[in-house]
Order: C-alpha cells, then sequence, then structure tokens
C-alpha cells in the first residue's frame, strides 16, 4: 500500500471565531493567521461556533463553567452565566454538539479555541457558585461532547498550534486519520459496494456477507507502511500495536479497525522525539545498506548521526534516504510513510 497524501484539501472544524468572525460574546473575534493563511492551504474549514448557533446572540453574556468542588470529573460541569447562575445552557451546547455529528463525519480534524466553556480542549479555568475560580481542569461542552462523540478525531487549540513542533504532530495526525478513511475505511466500502450483486450470496436472513479477509489486509498493509513513522513516535506502542495484528484473525474485523485506528491515533500523538525518530532512520537505511557503496553507506550514517546530535535538518537525512530509495526493489522500504514529504518540507512549519 503506497500511500499518497491527499490532492485536494482536508476538511476541518474549527471555531468560527478563529477565522476572524466577530462571533464572541464581546462582539469581537480571535483571528488565527496561522489557521487561516498557513494551515488553510491544505485545509478546507468548517467553522462554528456554538454559542451562536444555540441562539445566545452577540454580543452577549459571558459564561463559565461551575463545579461543585475542585475535584468533580470533567462531565460533572455546567455551563452557566457569570452574572446569572440561572442561566444554564449545558444540555442545549451537548445538545447541539450531537445535531452536528452528521456534518461532521467528513472532517478530518477540529481545531478549537482555548479558555472556553464551549470550545476550550483542555485547563478551562471552572468556578464555584460563589464565584472563586478553583482549578483549570475544565474542558469546553461543546468539544467535550466532540471527543466523545469522534474519540479518534485529531484535536487541537489554535494558540498550541502556534508552537512548530505542536503543529507538525497535529498535521501529522490529521494526515494519517485522512489516509484511514481513504485507504482503510472507504476503499473497502466502496469494494463491498462495487460487487456484483449477484456474486454475493444472502446469508440466512437475507445479510449481504461482509468481506472482512479484505479489510483486514488493507488494516494490516496500512500498519506496515506506519510503521516506521509510529516507531519514530511510540516505539513500545508500535511494538504492542504489531503484535495485535498478529493475532488479529481471532477479532471482528470492526472491532479490530476501530482498535487499531485508535491505537495509530494515539500513538502520533505523541510527538516523534529526535532520539526515537533517530531509531527509525537507522531502520529505514538498513533496508538500503545492502545497494549502497563502502563511501555511501558512511555518508547516510554520519548524517543521521548529525540529525541524532541536532546539527542537521531531518529533512536533510530524508533527502539523502529518498535519494537511494530507487535502488532498493522492495515495496516494504519505498511504501513507509516516513520517507514521504514531512509537514516541514511542505513549508506548513515555519511561519513568521
Ligand atoms: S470560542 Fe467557540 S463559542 Fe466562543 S466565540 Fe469562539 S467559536 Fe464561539
Amino acid at each position: 500500500m503506497k500511500i499518497q497524501r491527499q490532492s485536494r484539501k482536508i476538511p476541518i472544524g474549527i471555531s468560527q471565531c478563529a477565522m476572524g468572525d466577530p462571533v464572541r460574546f464581546n462582539g469581537g473575534h480571535k483571528h488565527s493567521k496561522v489557521c487561516t493563511e498557513l494551515l488553510g492551504q491544505c485545509f478546507d474549514y468548517l467553522p462554528l461556533c456554538p454559542e451562536v448557533a444555540i441562539g445566545m446572540g452577540v454580543p452577549r453574556k459571558p459564561i463559565h463553567l461551575l463545579v461543585e468542588h475542585a475535584s468533580a470529573p470533567v462531565d460533572a460541569v455546567r455551563v452557566v452565566g457569570v452574572e446569572d447562575p440561572d442561566v444554564d445552557v449545558t444540555e442545549l451546547l451537548r445538545e447541539y454538539a450531537d445535531s452536528v455529528v452528521p456534518q461532521l463525519a467528513k472532517i478530518r480534524g477540529y481545531i478549537f479555541m482555548q479558555n472556553s466553556p464551549s470550545c476550550g480542549l483542555r485547563g478551562v479555568r471552572r468556578y464555584l457558585d460563589n464565584g472563586h475560580g478553583i482549578d483549570s481542569e475544565g474542558v469546553g461542552v461543546f468539544a467535550r461532547r466532540l471527543q466523545q462523540q469522534f474519540p479518534h478525531l485529531p484535536m487541537e487549540e489554535v494558540g498550541r498550534l502556534n508552537n512548530s513542533e505542536l503543529r507538525e504532530n497535529f498535521l501529522t495526525r490529521v494526515f494519517a486519520y485522512d489516509a484511514w478513511f481513504r485507504y482503510v475505511q472507504l476503499e473497502a466500502e466502496e469494494e463491498v459496494q462495487s460487487e456484483p450483486a449477484t456474486s454475493q450470496t444472502a446469508e440466512p436472513g437475507g445479510a449481504t456477507p461482509a468481506k472482512p479477509a479484505s479489510q483486514l489486509a488493507r488494516i494490516i498493509e496500512f500498519y506496515t507502511a506506519y510503521k516506521y513513522l509510529l516507531l519514530a513516535h511510540h516505539q513500545d506502542k508500535t511494538r504492542a500495536l504489531g503484535r495485535l495484528l498478529a493475532n488479529a484473525k481471532s477479532m471482528a474485523v470492526d472491532e479490530l479497525a476501530f482498535e487499531v485506528r485508535g491505537r495509530i491515533m494515539d500513538i502520533l500523538a505523541r510527538p516523534a522525539s529526535r532520539k526515537d525518530r533517530t531509531n527509525a532512520l537507522m531502520h529505514s537505511a538498513g533496508h538500503l545498506r545492502e545497494f549502497l557503496g563502502k563511501d555511501e553507506k558512511a555518508e547516510l550514517s554520519e548524517l543521521i548521526e548529525e540529525y541524532r546530535l541536532g546539527r542537521k535538518p531531518l529533512s536533510a537525512v530524508l533527502t539523502l534516504l529518498r535519494h537511494f530509495l530507487p535502488r532498493s526493489p522492495h515495496s516494504f522500504i519505498h511504501n513507509q510513510v516516513l520517507l514521504a514529504a514531512e509537514p516541514a518540507e511542505l513549508g506548513l512549519c515555519d511561519f513568521h
């Protein structure tokens, strides 16, 4: 399986105020140029403002998260008016999140505005009913509901995307999540749809037989193509995923697909360390050594070591690996996503 990046823009949900729309409680916005100008090159945004959508209007009275005590679980919150705690929009926000689930089925990531009782993804200030701030353990109620509805969807906050490493990590997750639907889920569904009706044997009760073997093969191929990129993010979890797939036939294929997708997104959520990435690059180089001369091997080893020491960028190593790649006849190494153009090389990480 040779995974190619999407040629069209990838659909992404976003808090509407980040697009520059004046939908905040005070009639302002929080335009993010990183989102619109930089990431807008590869993302096609679906902007939503849950507070406007539930009819709170602009401008509107501010709201905040209310809890009974500091250790309250993340879902034990209410979203109430700062001035009038009797204004409670908790259920309205949850219902709105549920209502947009079908609309969000095609999105491959979501960018939320930080510190919002509706949209904040982490660290939102929580208050007691006497008005005192108690902690910053809250998650915006709209964002929280979408986390539950789309447990593997890559999500990030607008402010954190100003950091180039976090931005690169978000892009990596979005590209992987998008690829999963194009290469594993959708393609499998298309195959089933395009199967001639006469070739399918109806089971008792009229159910159309599934094609578990085909989808299983795709899941394994997807993991194989991502293997070295996953190793660069988390070696132990990648090996554990490999062991799960070695026993994959004991699981129902839908259950397996959900589990594997979740594990892949979990592994990629950990930013790749230079140490783990060096290890993955050495594995890649190992596949090419037999096709290299003595000086070429030395040049490649030296460059990887320079990368490990922080003296050379990743792109330099990838460029040399790609230069040698055509010499190998083995599809395993040709298909490695690790060796494809990474976000920094696409010009999506540096932004001033
Ligand atoms: S943070 Fe969310 S609810 Fe608040 S203005 Fe932005 S989009 Fe609307």
